[in-house]
């Protein structure tokens, strides 16, 4: 009796925090969301950086995808601009009004009591306004975003290194290299913290009292997943329907969580059910529908 008791604790405290993204994993991608910043940060090059316009969307396509997102990639290779500015001109534009009230979201997130915490690259005002479009500003517990991860003052990129200078003299070349498999290996690093890298990661470990073993974590992309669980994560990549390595659960939909995950609700319910709990914990859950 003792050992079930002890077993039935340990399955309740399991999992003790969900990690989420924000965007592209709380609202779909058929917003149409990401587009209009893709169009933005492409407009913020042109008419800000000065970078011409037919090459402004390859660079930045290849930045998001080396860096995680196109600000850290831009500031890697020798622009610098303020974090504010860019934020209001890429962010700020966004047609907000696309975002509806999720209840069903909402209703998955308050029967869940366990602690969910927001992990987003974006600035602390896109994901307040996010959140409350969405209906979901007092679903979480706390909010790790840009600025926690980068307090002001600390990102201002230093061009002391003769490597960076050289490779900020020649930051348009980055196009012609896109095509190298190595094409990281090659940057220089960006001073910026973010998603998929291991800092951003331990950070907000460290900031949120988050254990990794405990945590389930939900994003759109694929690298951050892929870190996460390198990081120790239990990992749900959202808005995609194939397995991919690194990713525990896959979604179509984060509505669909419950489906993939019901030993979350059934754990923190009656007792009784945990049996049912044991049956299926174990298994690797697709949800496609
Ligand atoms: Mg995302």
């Amino acid at each position: 009796m003792a050992y079930e008791d002890q077993y039935q604790q340990s399955l309740l405290l399991k999992y003790d925090t969900l990690l989420f993204d924000v965007d592209d994993t709380l609202y779909p991608l058929s917003t149409g969301f990401s587009k209009e910043c893709a169009k933005n940060i492409e407009e913020y090059m042109v008419q800000k950086l000065g970078i011409p316009e037919n090459k402004a969307s390859q660079l930045n396509q290849e930045l998001y995808k080396s860096y995680g997102t196109s600000m850290a990639g831009l500031k890697a290779i020798g622009y610098d601009f303020d974090n504010d500015e860019y934020h209001s001109f890429v962010h700020g534009r966004l047609p907000y009004e696309k975002l509806k009230p999720d209840h069903v979201l909402r209703s998955l997130l308050l029967s869940l009591p366990v602690r969910k915490v927001i992990f987003s690259n974006a600035d602390k005002a896109h994901v307040a306004k996010t959140l409350s479009k969405l209906g979901l500003e007092d679903c979480f517990e706390r909010i790790i975003c840009f600025e926690t991860l980068n307090p002001s003052g600390k990102t201002s990129t230093s061009f002391d290194d003769k490597n960076e200078l050289q490779l900020g003299s020649e930051m348009l070349e980055i196009s012609d290299h896109s095509c190298q498999s190595d094409i990281g290996s090659i940057l220089p690093k960006t001073p910026i913290v973010c998603k998929p890298f291991e800092n951003a990661f331990e950070q907000a470990f460290k900031l949120a009292n988050i254990n990794p073993q405990r945590t389930i974590f939900f994003d759109d992309s694929i690298r951050n997943i892929q870190t996460g669980k390198q990081m120790g994560l239990r990992t749900v990549l959202v808005g995609k329907s194939n397995r991919i390595s690194g990713a525990d659960y896959v979604l179509d939909s984060i509505h669909n969580m419950k489906e993939a995950l019901p030993e979350l609700w059934e754990a923190n319910s009656k007792k009784s059910e945990t049996t049912k709990y044991i049956a299926s914990v174990s298994i690797e859950t697709s949800v496609t529908a």
